[in-house]
Order: C-alpha cells, then structure tokens, then sequence
C-alpha cells in the first residue's frame, strides 16, 4: 500500500456473530475477522478474552455496552476515519439483537462508515427454525415486560398479530411470564420453549401452556439456563395437525364429538390433545 492509500483508506465496522453454546458454531470467517481487526468492541471484555484464548487470538478489546456505548460511539467513528478496522461482538449470538451496539451502528451509517455483518448463531433464529409454527412470516419481540399486567398485553398483541412471535425470557421471570400468558390467552394456548440451544441440556418443549408450566414445575432445575418462548399467531395453532390426524379426524367426527375424535386421534398419533383440539377449532374459524 501506498503512503497517500494508507492516509485514505477508512476502516471497516465488522458485526460479528459469536456462539450461543456450541463453540463449533463459530464461522472461519469470524474467527479470521476477530484475528485480523485492529480493535475489537467487546459487551464483557473478560468474557470475550476466554473465547479468544481459546482460538488462539491474540487481539486489542475495549469494552462496549449498554452504559457507555453512546459515549463509545463517536470514538469508533474517530478510529474507523482513521483507518483502523473494528470488530463489535457481544457475549454470544448477533450484536445487537437484544444486545448493545445499536448506538454505534446506527452513527456507522448516519454518517456513511463502512458496516459489514459477519453472520453466526443467533438464539432467535435457531429456536424458531426448530420450533415447528409458521416461519413464512414472524416478529421477534426481544424480552418480555417487566410488570405483569404489561406482559399480558403484550402476549395479547403478540398473539393478535397473527403471526410466530418469538420472545426471549430470563430465567426468574420464566414463570410469572407463562402464568400471564395462560391468564391472558387461556391456559390451552398452544406455545413453544427452546432452552439451552447448542447446549449440553438443550430441551425443546410444545404444548398447552398449562402442561409447560406443569413440567417446569415438576422439575424447577428445568426453569434454568437459556430460555426462548414462541407463540404461534392467532389462527395459526394448525402447526400441531398433521395430514393423517386431520383425515383419522374427520373420519372420527363421523361418530362421535369433535373434542372426543381429537383426543382418539390424539392418542393414536401421541400428539398433544389439547393443543390439537385448539388447533382444529381455529383452523374451522378461519
Ligand atoms: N444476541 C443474542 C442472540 O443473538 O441470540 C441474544 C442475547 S440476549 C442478552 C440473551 C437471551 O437470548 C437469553 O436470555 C435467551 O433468551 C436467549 N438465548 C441466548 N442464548 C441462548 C441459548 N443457547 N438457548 C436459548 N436461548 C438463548
């Protein structure tokens, strides 16, 4: 490179994706970014610095997070004009999905540095791509509101949307969410919960809220860890019935009440019977 590029050359804001468990998720490019930048912007420092020793990355970090990150802003702007290259992570997945760096990007762009994603592991996307409810369309809705008559309107919304709403929740207030949600939605209202993806405890749970809550009471040790709620959207519950369940339905119905055809097919299929009987009522309602 010449002297009069090096002057000219502005560096490169890198959102890099990190893993959200399995450390086999992290990509070849992430790992050569994070080896190659001048900088990287870190949520936790400490935490970051454990994920780079392990790949063997010696690398500058600075601390990047919620509290000074509109201070930092500016400051990353300064060293980007100034040729520097700058990776941004978090503690695990995508910065900025429920993370910090929003504040950095959105100057990025407002004043025209270069941004350039490094895409990963993202808890969001993983849990849903799994979950089993319409992916055609979907909203993800970070966490949940802090108060409880709050929560209860925002699984209202969630759910009136009618689309997959994917939300995340902590571990203490996993709880007292799905209790909001059953009294919001009804205790039958079908939903998903994806815990410690990537993990050695990774669990996938769907069903009546009423029967969630049942098994994470059951075994409060099931309350832990990672946690991904999804609802499907209003009228959208026909994830839980499949093709030979609705033909043994129809069949069935024939015969006896629908709620009784349900729960013989039900058994028959091992699908859960209340959620299927929820599921062929909305699906008549559309
Ligand atoms: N930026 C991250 C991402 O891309 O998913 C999310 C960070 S947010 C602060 C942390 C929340 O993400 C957790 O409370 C949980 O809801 C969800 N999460 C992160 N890792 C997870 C995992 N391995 N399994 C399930 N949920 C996870």
């Amino acid at each position: 490179m010449t002297k009069a590029e090096t002057l000219n050359k502005i560096g490169t804001l890198y959102i890099v994706a990190t893993p959200i468990g399995n450390l086999e998720d992290i990509s070849e490019r992430a790992l050569k970014t994070l080896a190659e930048v001048d900088l990287i912007a870190a949520e936790d420092t400490r935490h970051t610095g454990k994920l780079l020793s392990h790949f063997n990355i010696k690398a500058k970090t600075f601390a990047l997070h919620d509290h000074n990150e509109k201070q930092k802003a500016q400051q990353i702007l300064d060293w980007l004009n100034e040729g520097k290259d700058i990776a941004l992570v978090s503690d695990a997945g995508t910065p900025l999905i429920s993370d910090p760096g929003y504040a950095v990007v959105n100057l990025c762009r407002e004043l025209g540095a270069q941004v350039t994603p490094v895409p990963g592991a993202c808890a969001a996307i993983a849990a849903v791509s799994c979950s089993g409810l319409p992916t055609d369309k979907f909203q993800f809705l970070g966490f949940t509101p802090a108060k409880s008559q709050a929560r209860q309107q925002f699984f209202t919304s969630a759910h009136e949307s009618g689309i997959t709403s994917i939300i995340y929740e902590s571990t203490h207030r996993i709880m007292a969410s799905l209790n909001d949600l059953s009294d919001a939605l009804g205790a039958q209202q079908q939903v998903v919960f994806a815990k410690e993806l990537t993990k050695t405890y990774e669990t996938f749970f769907s069903g009546p809220v009423s029967e969630l809550i049942t098994f994470l009471t059951d075994e409060p040790e099931r309350q832990r860890g990672e946690l991904v709620l999804m609802l499907p959207g209003k009228g959208k519950e026909t994830a839980a019935i499949t093709p030979e369940a609705q033909k043994l339905i129809s069949l069935l119905e024939t015969e006896m009440p629908l709620k009784k055809a349900c729960g013989v097919a039900a058994e028959y299929f091992g699908l859960k019977k209340n959620a299927l009987y929820k599921a062929i009522i909305a699906q008549r309602e559309e």
